[in-house]
């Protein structure tokens, strides 16, 4: 299904007279929005952001911004963002994945970035199906859910990103729901501003394929945990770390009539990949490799491979 969108406005949103090719109603539109908003709201410099993405529904995303941004390969969005991200840390880089990209195929590059914490943001566009692809059932849905889409029950059981997420060691966590644009947005620039890796699973309706998680459905049962005033999620010292990540693991766990978003869990204690590179990379952080100059001013390169390798006692 095709919808035409025609953006007169500016900065980051959808490219002008571009064929959009999501559904009516999709939740992706209120993710599109949310992040726009988000990079407006932060004065940033379009060049200094990079979208990538997966294969799925959500894998259009960065089609669809003013911003430089990659489609990568079904699984592989992590582990490209994280080598744009280490070419050169000063960059922004958001990951735009799909429940069934990210943790089915790309489960491992999930896990593996959490012990990282190189500093990518992960927006987990989570509807418990494969929209692309018809509606299979994605790791997210439900044991013995049916929805439209499939013949029979679920035979499956479902993954929660969120305590996969924290038990990976992703330093923010956190869960949105596409209609609830502010709060994305807020989320949104609340991991950006975070050093570290970033996940926020944004809960949305497929219209086309899910007609048991529907927009009422997450309507009639999203609460937002920054509505309870005792609700503190962040860590500054190694001291309270147990305690809060305890809380928001049990807290993670709730679903059914009653399903939380916000923060679960922001840790500002563990160092960056990147700053832990820059521990044993002299002067990483002043010339990363994408800021290195590769070529003389008549385009010849400089760059001398056997020279590298016998400098890092690599032999070859
Ligand atoms: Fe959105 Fe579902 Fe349509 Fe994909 S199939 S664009 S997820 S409504």
């Amino acid at each position: 299904m095709q919808k035409s969108v025609s953006d007169k406005g500016s900065g980051y949103n959808f490219r002008n007279n571009i064929t959009i090719d999501w559904c009516p109603g999709c939740g992706d539109f209120g993710i599109v929005s949310a992040v726009t908003q988000a990079l407006s709201a932060m004065k940033m410099d379009p060049q200094d952001v990079v979208a990538v993405s997966g294969i799925g529904c959500s894998g259009k995303t960065p089609h669809y911004l003013n911003i430089a941004g990659t489609h990568t390969l079904h699984g592989r969005a992590i582990p490209y963002a994280v080598g744009v991200k280490l070419a050169n840390p000063n960059l922004n880089v958001l990951v735009m994945g799909g429940d069934g990209d990210l943790l089915s195929i790309g489960a491992g590059h999930f896990v593996g970035e959490g012990r990282r914490n190189s500093g990518v943001k992960v927006l987990l566009y989570n509807n418990s199906v494969y929209g692309l692809t018809k509606g299979q059932a994605a790791p997210t849905l439900p044991l013995g859910e049916k929805v439209k889409s499939l013949p029979r029950p679920n035979i499956l059981g479902k993954i929660n990103p969120i305590t996969l997420a924290m038990a990976s060691g992703y330093s923010f966590v956190a869960r949105a729901f596409s209609s609830e644009i502010k709060q994305l947005s807020e989320l949104i620039q609340r991991a950006i501003k975070h050093e570290g890796s970033a996940v926020i699973e944004v809960l949305q309706p497929c219209p086309t394929y899910n007609d048991v998680n529907t927009l009422d459905w997450y309507r009639q049962r999203v609460y937002k945990l920054e509505d309870d005033k005792s609700w503190d999620p962040v860590v500054n010292s190694k001291e309270e770390d147990e305690a809060k990540f305890d809380r928001g693991y049990r807290k993670s766990m709730e679903w059914g009539d009653h399903i939380p978003i916000g923060v679960f869990y922001e840790n500002n204690t563990i160092p960056s990949y990147t700053k832990r590179l820059a521990g044993v990379i002299p002067d990483y952080l002043k010339y990363p490799p994408a800021l290195q100059d590769v070529s003389d001013k008549d385009g010849y390169t400089i760059v001398d491979p056997i020279k590298t390798f016998s400098e890092n006692d690599i032999e070859l």
